[in-house]
């Protein structure tokens, strides 16, 4: 159901002077979900007017994010390209007593001796934001700013408002940072005699110590490329910066971009500050992939171990049956893909390919540093396992023939030197699942290696 009668347009206006920025994804999102939602248009709107700031390659680089992020657009400019209508503008604004040439007083080094200031008619500006409630501001002090270099030369503030205006967009929707531009570009509206958007102020994003997420204080943390080369998931990103600053109440966190287009509302937009946690993204990114198809999750895991340095170098094999057996045991372990590479590089599932290198104090249960108690054991076990066959070498049947013989003789005692015998860890999946995986030739012949290691 559209809320509003006249059809909603928005724009997310980007400054191509970086890199795609987590804040800039947050506030394209928060555009996208308000125009889907109330079936409106979504304008892209490239502000490459600071031509000493602005490159292509910055642009490229946003462009291709929001593309990877699934953030389409129905509309799409570049202030760059528009001078001409800008400079109609500057010229009414002087001949209706606007605005005016000032002449400067040059104080530094590049500065112009003429410039295009706005004539201040310095009074009280007050708005309604879906926020924050009324803002006030006095203009007074603002004095008579200057919104042109030249008359082909506008700056942010013109350009902004006069682009809102023949775009006809009704909301803008950005971050608190813009709060104090918006007096100066109310002036500029009423002096066009334009309509005045809405706006929507939305909480800035900020780290754990409560500081703004900035490039020189968070390097390239702040830059979704990092998200995207760690192996996190668009749908996973998307959903957590919904929810930095705005949730849809009750319980339920894991949404898709499509299911929080149903429902998204900028009413539901809090006012304080939304804080970053890494650990938030893991546990949404986790929740993500455990959505994905298993076929798919096999894929990005073979992907991850195959782009792992060890791997590499060890020329080992993850296919077919390996594959299908342990990937369970890989995913379980991991939140990205990124962290699947590292752990393999970290040696924690060399037990999957090779032989780890056993020492008899890995095998020992706690204090029971007994060679002979704990190989006989070993081979008890090996003994039992001889009995099944290849194909019933499941992790239950394998706990099955083994549960009472552990039991009687102390399940650590038993189980401890069987489970290390065969991943060579301290900590690794429990046995039964390491049999199954290795099958019955390879865990038998695990066991053997352990029991002469004992010998
Ligand atoms: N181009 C401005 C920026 O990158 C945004 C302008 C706006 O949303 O009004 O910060």
């Amino acid at each position: 159901m559209e809320k509003f009668s006249k059809k909603i347009v928005v724009r997310m206006a980007p400054s191509p002077t970086g890199n795609l920025h987590i804040g800039t994804a947050r506030t394209t999102l928060y555009n996208y979900l308000f125009a889907k939602r109330n079936g409106g248009k979504f304008i892209l709107r490239v502000e490459d007017t600071d031509t000493e700031r602005s490159t292509k390659e910055f642009e490229q680089n946003q462009l291709d994010g929001l593309a990877w992020l699934g953030l389409t657009y129905d509309e799409f400019f570049r202030q760059s390209e528009r001078t001409d209508v800008y400079v109609s503008y500057v010229k009414e604004l002087i001949e209706s007593g606007h605005a005016y040439i000032s002449k400067e007083v040059v104080t530094e080094v590049g500065q112009r001796t003429e410039v295009i200031r706005f004539k201040n008619p310095n009074k009280k500006v007050s708005f309604e934001d879906i926020v924050r409630g009324t803002v006030e501001f006095d203009t007074t002090d603002l004095g008579d700013f200057v919104i042109a270099r030249s008359i082909e030369e506008p700056l942010y503030h013109l350009a902004v408002v006069i682009d809102d205006h023949e775009m006809g967009v009704t909301h803008i929707i950005r971050g608190e940072d813009h709060i104090s531009n918006t007096p100066r570009q109310i002036l500029i509206q009423e002096a066009i005699s334009a309509q005045r958007p809405i706006y929507a102020h939305i909480p800035l994003i900020l780290d754990s110590d409560r500081k703004k997420l900035s490039k020189r204080k968070h390097g390239a943390a702040v830059w979704i490329d990092t998200y995207k080369l760690e192996g996190y998931a668009p749908s996973a990103l998307l959903n957590f910066f919904a929810f930095l600053g705005w949730n849809p109440g009750g319980e339920r966190e894991v949404y898709s971009l499509a299911e929080m287009t149903d429902i998204f509302d900028l009413e539901r937009v809090q006012k304080g500050s939304a804080i970053f946690d890494i650990e938030k993204l893991k546990w949404f990114n986790k929740e993500h992939l455990k959505l994905l198809p298993e076929e798919t999750i096999k894929k990005e895991i073979k992907n991850a171990v195959e782009h792992s340095q060890k791997y590499l170098s060890k020329h080992w094999n993850l296919t077919g049956e390996i594959l299908t057996k342990s990937w369970k045991i890989m995913f379980e372990r991991i939140s990205n893909w990124k962290e699947l590479s590292e752990l393999v590089d970290a040696g924690e599932f060399d037990y999957l390919f090779e032989q780890p290198a056993l020492t008899t104090s890995l095998l020992f249960w706690k204090d029971e540093k007994d060679a002979l108690i704990t190989k006989n054991h070993l081979v008890k076990v090996r003994d039992i396992l001889s009995n099944l066959s290849d194909d019933n070498f499941s992790a239950e049947n394998l706990k099955a023939s083994i549960w009472d013989y552990a039991t009687e003789s102390g399940r650590g005692s038993v189980l401890w030197p069987l489970r290390t015998a065969l991943s060579g860890k301290e900590k690794s999946p429990d046995p039964f699942v390491l049999g199954e995986i290795l099958g019955k030739k390879e865990t038998l012949g695990r066991i053997a290696f352990a029991e002469e290691k004992l010998s």
